[in-house]
């Protein structure tokens, strides 16, 4: 309870907002919904092999967030001094790591994440799906994994986004779908970049420590909170969200 407390004070000097209940979640996809960093982790790794690029352990994990364009054009650009990557070439070269996604074991859910959702479901917190990803193996999946949660209408994907977080955009897109202001919604993250976006989106910004990005990384680049797993949040959101309902 202190925790949550502190954090919200936190947050409402950083912002400047007005105390507000929780209306809308925004949900971040991989790392979050799908324990999937590893598999995309290891995609890249071997699409990388097949380039000659350059490949720095976890280098993935950390640019967790961005799109598959904005990534090839990094590492090209690190590997090869080559500034421009048309998107045709973009697109080219997320195929071929996509494919390799595809053929690595399946992904499974993340634990105790539908526990999280079934929180806001019970307390009428509308959820928004934001991810930068185009990974359709994931997205068609979606409705099975956790039916119900994400309406059609209030998904954000690298179909809608341009720039790709850490930019603000895929969370203020998010928030115009749902019609939500800022100050009433959470952003549920697990990449420093994600934590970034939802920070300058003036979200209170919850972080989930799924993978080997330790906290402080989350916390530094932005993150109002983090929790060490799935189920401590599960644990703690109820608090959270009585907390902002009762805050004045
Ligand atoms: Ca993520």
């Amino acid at each position: 309870m202190e925790k949550e407390l502190n954090a919200y004070k936190k947050y409402l000097e950083r912002t400047g907002f007005a105390p507000a209940p929780v209306t809308t979640a925004l949900i971040d996809m991989d790392g979050v919904l799908y324990n999937s960093m590893p598999n995309h982790s290891e995609a890249w790794k071997r699409l990388s092999k097949d380039m000659g690029w350059e490949y720095k352990e976890n280098e993935f994990f950390l640019n967790e967030g961005m799109t598959g364009a904005a990534i090839i054009r990094q590492i090209v650009l690190r590997n090869t001094g080559v500034e421009h990557v048309s998107d045709e070439e973009a697109k080219r070269l997320y195929d071929i790591k996509a494919k390799y996604f595809n053929e690595l074991p399946k992904v499974e859910p993340m634990k105790d994440t539908d526990k999280v959702l079934d929180v806001l479901r019970r307390n009428n917190v509308t959820r928004v799906l934001v991810t930068g990803s185009g990974q359709n193996s994931l997205l068609q999946r979606l409705d099975n994994d956790y039916p119900g949660m994400f309406l059609p209408n209030l998904r954000v994907t690298a179909y809608d986004v341009k720039k790709g977080k850490p930019d603000p955009e895929p969370y203020l897109m998010g928030l115009e779908k749902a019609g939500a202001e800022a100050a009433s919604t959470i952003v549920i993250e697990n990449a420093p970049l994600g934590a970034q976006a939802g920070h300058a989106a003036n979200c209170f910004t919850v972080a989930v420590t799924t993978g080997p990005v330790p906290e402080e990384a989350l916390y530094d680049h932005g993150a109002d909170i983090v929790y060490p797993t799935m189920a401590a949040f599960a644990e703690a959101l109820p608090t959270l969200i009585a907390l902002r309902n009762e805050y004045k």
